[in-house]
């Protein structure tokens, strides 16, 4: 093989349809571009969109070769309505278990670009479970991006292997997690997801069944973090629990945007002029503005929302207040004048831009993954208020391991869609927002997260944990080819 045909080297990306899922890959996509990898994304014609607008922003970057390709989605067969092609626009279990059938669908027309285009490596989101074999048809590796901590897989690890939380006598007994980790966590029943006690629906069980196998018998494993940050963590999911594994996050971090605001966009438009919402937190002072989003799919009530406003409300600080509109936006939670001391952003908000703002003191966070990396990366401390999937681990991890977060005192586990009666109130959040932003126990965690800041760049700096594993894995995928 010549060197140039050993340098041409393409990597086919297959994201989970999720904005949580499609951001870090996209994101990863042009981290590979920028070691002189050939990038393609491959997804569904809904969401080329979200990946088309962040490869033209980026296209003048001369010599970065990312594109996209597209699979159409099997709606009919999968029995979901036209359009439905992204995981933020589900409704129900039903459409998820839809969904998930769809996913399954697209395994042929993926063959299918696979046997047209030849690529040298497949990068396939973790709930792709047949990834590893249609790469392994091609004779090609397959790599799996798990788009969460890996402190949550050694939980969810000791969780499915001990059962610990077997034979306690209530939901809310506190348990602790066994293993041979460098700290003591504890749980309760409730807070775990339904799947680590084998008690969701039926398919997501066998579903994370699937995913476990795949990931074995994988190449190998990229995770969205970096060695310092959870460094005992990485080291007990190489040693004890025995994956191959290479951490090269924070991505976003390598890209220097300079003043290019527009990058906040991120596949979707932000709802409010990213500019004004810029010079609005300009004329704020230091560290008083706290930000609260809890995601891009949270399930939060209206009555929920009217606890928050009135937590903020009495709080008396400046804020930014990010409300999903996944219905119309009925304002029945909005205390009058409420809005006077605050931005409410009904819609998308340009998350990084806020967080990186000097202005910004805190953030109120559901514990999505994402989020907790652009809390570190901002040197952000956060109040943790964890819903579903594994953000009640992420919270463990902030406020127990990091010690950068208050929790605010969520107990339950709640699933994604449907109804739930949790309501956490108005008080608990002004607790958990005060000690945040006041007095002594604050300013400890903000010295902490700014370390954590420092850590996160020298991790992408040159010679770093995340440049090092990057370079490394480059290194050996073209060995692999050749
Ligand atoms: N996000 C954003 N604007 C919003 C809501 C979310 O930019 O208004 C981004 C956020 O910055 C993060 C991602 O969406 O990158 C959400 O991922 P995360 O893992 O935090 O949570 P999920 O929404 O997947 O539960």
């Amino acid at each position: 093989m010549t060197s140039s045909e050993e340098d041409h080297f393409r990597i086919f990306f297959l994201p989970f349809m999720a904005p949580g899922h499609m951001i870090p890959t996209m994101d990863m996509a042009r981290l590979f571009a920028t070691r002189g990898i050939k990038s393609t994304i491959v997804t569904t014609p809904a969401n080329t969109a979200f990946f088309t607008e962040t490869i033209q922003l980026h296209s003048p970057n001369p010599g970065l070769e990312i594109d996209l390709l597209t699979m159409q989605f099997p709606y009919e067969a999968a029995g979901l309505p036209e359009g439905c092609e992204n995981a933020d626009s589900l409704n129900s279990p039903e459409m998820f278990y839809r969904f998930f059938k769809a996913i399954d669908l697209l395994q042929h027309p993926f063959e299918n670009l696979l046997e047209k285009f030849q690529p040298d490596c497949l990068i396939a989101d973790h709930f792709v479970h047949w990834a590893n074999s249609v790469a392994g048809k091609f004779g090609i590796p397959c790599l799996i991006f798990h788009g969460s901590s890996y402190f949550s897989q050694c939980i969810t690890n000791n969780l499915l292997r001990y059962e610990p939380y077997k034979n306690l006598s209530s939901d809310s007994d506190t348990f602790v997690v066994p293993g041979d980790f460098p700290d003591e966590i504890k749980f309760t029943k409730s807070e775990l997801s339904p799947y680590d006690k084998k008690e969701g629906p039926e398919f997501l069980i066998e579903l994370m069944d699937k995913v476990e196998d795949a990931t074995r018998a994988s190449y190998g494993v990229i995770m969205n973090s970096f060695y310092e940050l959870e460094s005992g963590y990485a080291d007990y999911y190489e040693k004890v629990m025995g994956f191959k594994h290479w951490h090269i996050a924070p991505f976003s971090l390598h890209f220097d945007e300079g003043d290019n605001i527009e990058a906040d966009h991120r596949g979707k438009k932000a709802s409010i002029d990213v500019n004004e919402c810029k010079r609005w937190l300009d004329e704020k002072q230091d560290d008083s503005v706290l930000y609260v989003c809890l995601g891009s799919m949270s399930n939060v009530s209206d009555d929920q929302l009217h606890e928050i406003a009135i937590a903020l409300e009495a709080l008396g600080q400046n804020f930014i207040l990010v409300v999903i509109v996944r219905r119309e936006d009925t304002k029945e939670w909005v205390p009058q004048g409420f809005e006077t001391r605050g931005l409410i952003i009904r819609g998308w908000a340009p998350q990084p831009m806020i967080l990186n703002h000097r202005g910004v003191g805190g953030f109120v966070t559901h514990c999505g993954w994402n989020s907790i990396l652009e809390g570190v990366v901002a040197g952000v401390p956060m109040v943790t208020w964890p819903h579903h999937a594994e953000q009640f681990y992420n919270e463990k991890l902030v406020t127990n391991v990091l010690k950068i977060g208050i929790q605010v005192g969520a107990t339950k586990w709640v699933p994604r869609v449907g109804e739930h009666d949790i309501l956490i109130s108005n008080k608990q959040i002004l607790n958990a927002m005060s000690r945040l932003l006041i007095g002594e126990e604050a300013q400890d965690m903000r010295r902490r997260a700014r370390e954590f800041k420092k850590m996160a760049m020298k991790a992408i700096s040159q010679g770093g944990s995340s440049w090092s594993h990057l370079n490394a894995l480059v290194k050996e995928l073209k060995a692999h080819k050749r």
